[in-house]
């Protein structure tokens, strides 16, 4: 499997995504979140992405030069709206972040939503970025559809990932749970197709709502099944009725959803209820508690939600970041199309 070094993957798709008539600064961050998704361990969310990307530009659906901007009309106090412009969506929901993060360290508490928004990528990304002000991060959006609702046969819900982080005290990466509310991400079939793999048991339907372990069933009218049957599915249609329909985005299953993501941003103060140094410590211990509980395999310790991102960053900063041969190719024949030699 060829493997590749951040920096060169990095540098690589910024000057795609220029040649795909980005301007630069939006390019660089792309690129950066998407190098970023790789490096913890989520090729699902990461450069592999770039020749979809592509084929939304080309169909007008993602309009590379467009830029966000925080809504006049609903700057109030401790709320606000973005709108997306239906352009890159990691610079839409950073800046969602950033607003969010200034109104929470001034009122305690904020919220935002982005509306007209394409795909934001790995959402992890955003509540550690509010967990590194010390503030506990939430955020969550709903997204094209791909899952069945439990008991059902036909794709209804997006993928509906549900992203929290808590801040530890210094020299502590956050405590960080990122997951979709179906099975795994919608993005992961995508990986295994490109490798050749069957899907695990217990992902996905295909179109008359049987089980299967072929990938490309998903792609020709199946589903993924919701994480944990009837829970899954329940966190699936509030996320979808916050996220979805607060944006104006819409619900995924509804006529007006439009693709991309609908999302909602909240940050929370904790010194609005505690003393900081109070809540870090009870978080501390909370840690040193899960993680000196007896594992069921002695080979493996308890991890925190978030560790395994953390060991992957170290492990691919170290080593390098694997492709399939398949997603390289996709990326090598995308940079011949554009003339952008790989060097
Ligand atoms: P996943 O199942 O790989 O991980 C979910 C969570 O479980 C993570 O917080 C991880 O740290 C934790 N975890 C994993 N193994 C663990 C272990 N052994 N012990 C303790 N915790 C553990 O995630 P997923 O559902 O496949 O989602 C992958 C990515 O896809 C996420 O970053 C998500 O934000 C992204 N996503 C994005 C969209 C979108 O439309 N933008 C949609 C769906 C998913």
């Amino acid at each position: 499997m060829p493997t590749f070094t951040a920096t060169f993957l990095k540098t690589h798709v910024a000057r795609l995504l220029v040649a795909l008539e980005t301007p630069d600064d939006l390019a660089e961050l792309v690129a950066d979140t998407l190098v970023g998704a790789n490096l913890a361990g989520h090729d699902s969310h990461g450069v592999g992405l770039v020749p979809e990307y592509a084929q939304l530009i080309r169909a007008g659906r993602l309009k590379p030069a467009a830029r966000a901007s925080v809504e006049a009309a609903t700057g109030m106090l401790a709320t606000l709206a973005v709108d997306g412009a239906s352009g890159w969506g990691p610079p839409a929901a950073f800046l969602a972040t950033d607003q969010t993060i200034a109104r929470a360290q001034q009122f305690g508490v904020a919220a935002a939503v982005v509306r007209r928004c394409q795909h934001i990528g790995r959402v992890g990304q955003y509540v550690e970025r509010i967990a590194a002000q010390q503030l506990i991060g939430i955020v969550t959006c709903n997204s094209s559809s791909g899952v069945v609702p439990f008991g059902g046969r036909q794709r209804m819900l997006g993928t509906n990932p549900i992203a929290i982080a808590v801040p530890r005290q210094a020299g502590h990466a956050p405590v960080l749970f990122d997951g979709s509310t179906s099975v795994v991400a919608g993005n992961k079939l995508r990986v295994l197709v490109e490798k050749g793999l069957p899907t695990p048991e217990g992902w996905i339907v295909d179109r008359s709502g049987q089980a299967t372990t072929d990938p490309d069933s998903f792609f020709t009218g199946g589903g993924l099944l919701p994480l944990g049957g009837h829970k899954g599915y329940g966190l699936g249609v509030m996320v979808e009725l916050l996220a979805g329909l607060l944006s104006g985005a819409s619900a995924a299953f509804l006529p007006d959803f439009a693709g991309g993501n609908g999302v909602l941003v909240m940050a929370i103060r904790p010194d609005a209820f505690m003393p900081l140094q109070t809540y870090l410590e009870q978080v501390e211990a909370a840690c040193a508690a899960l993680k000196g509980s007896p594992s069921r395999d002695a080979t493996c310790s308890v991890l925190l939600p978030g560790e395994p991102e953390q060991i992957a960053r170290r492990e691919r900063a170290a080593n390098g970041i694997p492709m399939s041969e398949a997603a390289w190719q996709l990326l090598h024949n995308l940079s011949e199309s554009l003339g952008v030699a790989v060097t």
